[in-house]
């Protein structure tokens, strides 16, 4: 999300230089609007059920691609309740457990993974919004390799399921991409006074 037009009063946001970054904020001092763009935060659900994970396809998707259920957290709503509320929305089925696997990044939409596993019940009846949904055997699984397939990568890891990463476009198996964050970026950009 980008603005021209500063939100709170209508004039002009300029990009200016603020707590070491370059950000769009408001030319009139008394207003001080800031755009901070801080990414959003999404839920995601490895859905357990009936021993199987479940994968949705969007409607608005190709053929073949298959995701978790994600959706966005609603205003005074705990995370545990949202990914609740979302599955039962979009698949109607009843969250029986809910427990966090991980938080990952997903900076090409500038949003924040929180994921959850969640074993559920009950019967599926899709939303407009799911063309269509698969059960995998955890054994099965193969892996997208990005945002929310490192969520369920963590979730295969930590119960000793072979974890096997494939390539979205090309169908084929490639090398886990998961890689640990190098913290030495923060030496070069960071000014500390002491
Ligand atoms: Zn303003």
């Amino acid at each position: 999300m980008q603005y021209r037009f500063c939100p709170q009063c209508g004039a002009p946001l300029e990009v200016m230089p603020l707590s070491g970054r370059e950000r769009h904020a408001c030319i009139q001092p008394e207003c001080g609007f800031v755009h901070w763009n801080n990414p959003l935060p999404v839920l995601a659900a490895v859905v357990e059920y009936e021993g199987k994970l479940l994968l949705a396809r969007n409607a608005a998707w190709p053929e073949q691609m298959f995701a978790l259920v994600t959706g966005f957290l609603e205003r005074d709503e705990t995370p545990e309740l949202g990914v609740a509320r979302e599955l039962k929305e979009e698949t109607n089925l009843d969250t029986e457990a809910v427990s966090l696997i991980g938080v990952y990044e997903f900076m090409r939409k500038n949003e924040l993974i929180i994921a959850y596993h969640v074993k559920a019940s009950g019967n599926i009846a899709l939303s407009e919004e799911l063309a269509e949904y698969k059960l995998v055997a955890p054994e099965n699984m193969r892996i997208w390799s990005a945002g929310t397939g490192f969520a369920v990568a963590d979730w295969l890891q930590a119960r000793g399921y072979p974890v096997r990463f494939f390539d979205r476009r090309t169908g084929e198996d490639i090398p886990d991409p998961r890689q640990p964050s190098d913290f030495s970026v923060l030496s070069g950009s960071l000014q500390y006074r002491v």
